[in-house]
């Protein structure tokens, strides 16, 4: 296969994932559903199994501008293909499904609108085609961000055609949306093989705070900028801060052209000629920070923006991951950063509700936007790796590290752990495991509440009944606030040490990391809640409000090799099933892509690379170097 690649589309080699998915959609469950960033090179997860496919492939695709890209580039390789759709004229379209008829190519084109139309299908399914695939699938999904109705049928389109195989691809990474496209393409769950990847970031320095109202956040916000740019005179790139309304737009862009930065705001409600000058001037570099709602965006790719701030939570995981991607995209450190203050609850209820002026809002989709936001909240407050949660959220978890060694927990759990172990002290780590063992002997009897309940040592009829009260770990953690032994408790959910049963009585229970950290033997890596968190008092100061500085990238790190030595490090760590931190931390690889050490002795002066590790995993590292 790598030789046919070679010759037919001129690429040295297959992406991993996408030999699996290809695998996958030749040989295994046939039905594949591709989620990769976009430019991450999911149209040849389908281009080349068809050119392997005896047949003419089918590629459903909204967008005729792309389209034509592709077919433009198949062709320039040799590859048969050509696009059908309304912007055809009339004759050519002619030819070319004459042409289709006959077997003329490899790969068509065709727009959802026209699979709609009763002749078309009847040709398609002529044809006989070997595999349909639908490129930017999340429009099947009215969860989705562009939704379109001609997708709905796409489910008919599968059934009349029947094809041996079926591919997806899209780059929205939202559970739910994942979830539709499976069940409105007609599939069961299990009938279709989920491939994603790619969603990692390890340049980013991700942060998460919470503040204290509108003084705090203009001084984190600037704090923020003024040290991912550098000084105004001579600014290290670009910053985009992000509001979640144009009012605060104008404020923030006040503030930093007060501080000398080149600043604009941006928001829809400017007229198009100002926003188009903004856009034109950032790309140009004739901007050094522009202050926004999430109406900017599209269509930005400078690569050297060194700072994203967000001083306003916006709605969910997913689009906070997207607007947080825009920085460091040349490879080089950037800072994420989110501000989080109680107000924001009220704000986004507000703005979800907000859609529906004049008729009653759509409970439903209610439930569902305010549940996307309470995920990003949860984001916040959790007390494990940032990278990890994102990874593990949108289920990208071969990609998880296992601590990313830099953003603000990583940092904090190093501070706080010896001899370069990442986790929390011994007092702290002991709390951690009384909370687990509680969640063992409730033996998945009682629900969330009434373990924390049982832990906190409360005195009441029910826990008496249940049988709670004359557990071992009763009170275990009495001298804690039964609402801080809750935060806690979302934090080991979050972090993967508990799950939640999903039956109607949702009951906590260990999972197979939480069985190890309970016995001590995996460290710890979750961040205790702040002693006062809970507390309904109002005007504590928060102990979280320190600003913490993240690890530096070593600057003349090789961010190529880098990313290899993950990718090795990854498959070291699944040859002996253990994390990838076992291998070696991020701080390690980090070391090794920027001095490129050569022989084995050599690599014992590097950060964390002890005798034990070299003996296990050297060689197959200095190969990677050598590589490069
Ligand atoms: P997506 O559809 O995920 O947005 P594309 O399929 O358009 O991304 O691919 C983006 C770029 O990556 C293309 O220029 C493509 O040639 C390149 N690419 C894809 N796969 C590989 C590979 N295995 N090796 C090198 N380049 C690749
Ligand atoms: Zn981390």
């Amino acid at each position: 296969m790598r030789e046919r690649l070679r010759a037919r589309f001129g690429l040295p080699d297959f992406h991993p994932w996408q030999r699996e998915a290809i695998d996958s959609l030749l040989t295994g469950k046939k039905r594949v559903l591709v989620v990769a960033p976009t430019g991450g090179g999911k149209s040849l997860t389908y281009q080349f199994p068809a050119t392997e496919l005896e047949g003419t492939t089918i590629v459903v695709s909204p967008l005729i501008a792309l389209m034509e890209d592709q077919v433009r580039g198949l062709s320039e390789r040799g590859i048969r293909a050509t696009w059908l759709s309304s912007t055809v004229d009339p004759t050519e379209r002619r030819r070319r499904e004459a042409d289709l008829a006959a077997g003329a190519y490899e790969l068509v084109y065709i727009a959802p609108e026209r699979l709609a139309q009763g002749h078309v299908l009847d040709m398609l399914a002529r044809l006989a085609p070997p595999m349909v695939a639908i490129d930017e699938a999340h429009c099947i999904s009215h969860w989705g961000h562009d939704f379109r109705p001609d997708y709905l049928h796409l489910a008919r389109v599968l059934e009349r055609l029947a094809p041996k195989h079926v591919l997806a691809c899209t780059a929205t990474a939202t559970p739910i949306v994942r979830d539709e496209i499976v069940s409105q393409l007609g599939f069961a769950a299990d009938e279709m093989e989920v491939v994603l990847r790619g969603f990692a970031r390890p340049n980013l320095h991700l942060t998460a705070r919470e503040i204290d109202g509108a003084r705090e956040r203009k001084r984190a916000m600037v704090s923020a900028v003024k040290t991912a740019l550098g000084a105004p005179t001579e600014p290290a790139g670009a910053a985009i801060v992000y509001t979640a309304t144009r009012k605060v737009t104008e404020q923030m862009a006040d503030l930093l052209t007060a501080e000398g930065y080149r600043s604009a705001a941006y928001h829809a409600g400017l007229d198009p000629t100002v926003r188009g000058q903004v856009n034109a001037d950032f790309a140009a570099g004739q901007l050094d920070v522009v202050c926004a709602t999430n109406a900017f965006g599209m269509g930005i790719d400078r690569p050297d923006i060194r700072a994203v701030v967000h001083v306003q939570a916006p709605g969910s995981i997913e689009a906070y991951y997207q607007e947080v991607g825009r920085a460091g995209r040349d490879g080089q450190p950037a800072l994420g950063l989110l501000l989080r203050s109680t107000a924001d609850f009220g704000l986004r209820r507000r703005l979800i509700e907000r859609k529906w002026t004049d008729e009653q809002p759509d409970e439903n989709h209610v439930k569902q936007q305010w549940g996307l936001f309470l995920d990003l909240m949860r984001y916040v407050e959790a007390g494990s790796c940032r990278h990890d949660f994102i990874l593990s959220y949108f289920g990208d978890e071969q990609e998880t590290l296992g601590g990313c060694g830099h953003c603000d927990v990583c940092v904090r759990l190093e501070e706080l752990g010896e001899d370069g172990v990442r986790s929390v002290n011994d007092d702290d780590a002991l709390v951690v495991r009384k909370a687990l063992s509680g969640v063992a002997r409730n033996r998945m009897t009682a629900g969330l509440n009434r373990v924390v309940e049982m832990l906190h040592g409360a005195d009441n009829e029910k826990l008496r009944s249940m049988g709670l009260t004359s557990l071992s770990t009763y009170g275990l953690l009495e001298d804690r606030d039964k609402d801080w032994v809750m935060i806690l408790m979302r934090r080991l959910l979050t972090a993967g040490l508990v799950e939640i049963t999903t039956d109607e009585y949702p009951k906590p229970y260990l999972t197979q990391l939480g069985v190890r950290v309970m016995k001590g033997d995996e460290p710890v890596r979750v961040l205790l809640p702040d002693e006062d968190a809970g507390k309904k008092a109002k005007g504590k100061s928060s102990r979280s409000g320190r600003a913490r500085t993240p690890v530096e990238m070593p600057a003349n790190v090789d961010p190529e090799l880098f990313e290899r030595l993950r990718g090795t490090r990854m498959e070291l760590a699944k040859e002996k099933g253990v994390p990838p931190y076992v291998v070696c931390h991020d701080r390690t690889l980090l070391e090794i892509a920027a001095t490129k050490p050569q022989p084995l002795d050599q690599m014992a002066e590097v950060h964390g690379m002890g005798p034990a590790r070299i003996d296990a995993w050297g060689d197959r590292l200095l190969s990677v170097i050598a590589e490069g």
